[in-house]
């Protein structure tokens, strides 16, 4: 996916690569690479909703991970 339109005036959007951090504490999530979609024509910024379902399930991936972190060093 390289073309999108802006869904604020329907101009032609790119994608840029940013890099967010999510959560706080022990659930922060530092993801790179995440595709913004940035509005040629009034630089509305905004994520496809395509995008935050992906970002959701890496975050929930992250937090099954951190728990068998926990886990392994119970077992030690
Ligand atoms: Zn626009």
């Amino acid at each position: 996916m390289n073309e999108a339109f802006c869904p604020v005036c329907g101009g032609p959007a790119e994608i840029k690569r940013v890099t967010k951090a999510f959560g706080r504490g022990d659930g922060l999530l530092v993801i790179e690479d995440i595709p913004l979609i940035v509005c040629r024509n009034c630089h509305e910024q905004y994520f496809a909703a395509k995008t935050l379902r992906e970002i959701e399930q890496l975050r929930e991936r992250q937090q099954h991970h951190a728990r068998m972190i926990q886990v392994e060093r119970f077992a030690a």
